[in-house]
Order: structure tokens, then sequence, then C-alpha cells
């Protein structure tokens, strides 16, 4: 299995999600594939400072929310046809009502605790990840959706909780062998705990939920994909007369050696 990260930029815009389904659509699959994505670019802070504006009593939050909601709600439109719009609009603005519904409720609270600010921060990967399965699918792809909640399990450490790796290589390999979609998309950054709340696995944490996926299918390939304003024709360091060429995706790749190497792509222990 193969196993790709797409970070924030990469999906943060109609354009930028279109030309994350045609690296896809022209990608070399061998079986499934897992793909993982960020947030759209900028959406997690935002989320992080809309809860922290509520708890302050501050009302501007809600313009933080319509900012939050315009940009994906004018995705969605980018994104689809008028014909299938209204469906993904209202899917879209469930979310998003949720997600206002637990601001006002930290604006009437008057604080956000570590687990409250966890839900509010998951936002962003579920509403990117969400937007990039239905594009795949509307361009035809056998793609699904998957709730990485649903597989990744942690600790209570709520902002940076640790994996527990027995349960969690176990969803997701069992989850592998039940489903029959060729792409399955999933939020990065975001888990649950034994109670169900939602956590997450620290800033960036994306990078890691791919790796945790890529280790637990023992996958031949785990991909992180980023969005570089530009590329040097060589080290600026060493050749002075690089020149900067066009902006593109760029990605790091690891391979597994020989299949049954799960170490090799394990993220270190330390996390
Ligand atoms: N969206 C999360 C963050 O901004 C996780 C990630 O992008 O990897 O930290
Ligand atoms: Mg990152």
């Amino acid at each position: 299995m193969q196993v790709l990260k797409f970070g924030g930029s990469s999906v943060g815009s109609a354009k930028a999600i279109s030309q994350v389904c045609d690296i896809l659509a022209s990608y070399k699959r061998k079986g499934a594939m897992a793909v993982v994505v960020s947030a759209m670019s900028g959406t997690t802070d935002k989320l992080i400072r809309c809860g922290q504006l509520a708890a302050e009593g501050n009302e501007q939050y809600r313009d933080l929310l319509r900012d939050i909601e315009q940009l994906h709600l004018d995705t969605v439109r980018q994104l689809f046809p008028i014909t299938a719009q209204s469906g993904h609009l209202s899917q879209v603005k469930k979310q998003l009502n949720q997600l206002e519904a637990l601001c006002d409720g930290i604006f009437q609270v008057g604080e956000m605790s570590d687990r409250c600010r966890d839900k509010v921060m998951s936002y962003g990967e579920l509403l990117s990840s969400w937007m990039l399965a239905e594009k795949l699918r509307l361009n035809g792809q056998n793609a699904a959706w998957k709730d990485s909640r649903d597989l990744i399990l942690t600790d209570n450490q709520f902002g940076s909780a640790l994996v527990n790796f027995d349960a969690t290589d176990h969803h997701i390999t069992s989850f592998f062998h039940q489903q029959s979609a060729e792409i399955v998309v999933f939020p990065g950054f975001i888990a649950s705990n034994a109670d169900k709340d939602t956590t997450t696995l620290g800033r960036g944490g994306s990078d890691y939920t791919a790796a945790i996926i890529a280790a637990a299918v023992d996958a031949s390939v785990l991909e992180i994909w980023t969005d570089v304003s530009g590329m040097m024709t060589a080290d600026p360091r060493i050749v002075p007369q690089a020149i900067a060429i066009r902006a593109s995706l760029t990605r790091k790749r690891w391979s597994s050696p020989t299949s049954g190497r799960k170490s090799s792509i394990r993220p270190p222990s330390s996390r």
C-alpha cells in the first residue's frame, strides 16, 4: 500500500485541491492508497484564535468564524458544479454549525479546556479531507473518506496525545481488510481517546498521522507532499548562478526496503 500526505497549502484552495486530484489520478497505484491531508492553510491557527477569543468573551470570534466559513463554502462552490453543490454545501454547513455551537458554548462559559480546543481544531482537517474525498468521487475515482478518530486511539493528553499503537495498528489493519475503495482519504492530526473524545497529535501532526498509517499497514511507500514557493536549479551556496524555478508541489519519499520492516517507516518513539 502507498500512503501520501498533502499539507495545508496543497489543499489551501479549490485550485490546489484539484491539483492534488490530478496527482492522484495519474499516480502509479499499487493496490489501495491512503491519502492524509492537513487543514486548509491557516485554518488551524484561525480555529485556535477563534476559541481563544470566545473564551475571553470577545465577540470578534464570530468574525473569524465567518472567515473560516467563507473560505470553505467558497471552496465548495469552486470545486463542485452547481448541480452537485447544494448537497455538498449543506454537509459543510452542518460541520460549520457544529463548530459555531461549540464556540458559542465556549463564549458562554468563558473558558476553553484543552479537550475543547482539540475539538475546535479538528474541524480544519475534517473539512479539508471531506472536500478532497468528494472531489475525487466527482472525478470518477473510487474514493472513500474515513474519520481517523475511529482508528487512531490515544491517551488523554489533549494537544499532543500519545498513540496507543496496539489498538491503533489493529484498527487500521482491520479497516483496510474490510474496505474496497481504491483511495481512502483521512483527516490528519486528529485522533480520539478511550472516551471517544477528539484528541490531536501536536501541531504539524498530519505527517505523523500518515506515518502511523504507513507503519500499521507496512506500506511500501510513504510520501509527504509539500507546496514550495519555488525550487533552485542548484544549491545557491555552492552555485551562485543558481536560479529559482516556478512554484510546485514536491515530495519527500520513504520506501520500505523489504516488506515486513515496519520500523523503517515508524516515526521516532520519542513522540
Ligand atoms: N493542521 C494542523 C496544524 O496546523 C496539523 C498539520 O497541518 O499537520 O498544526
Ligand atoms: Mg506540516
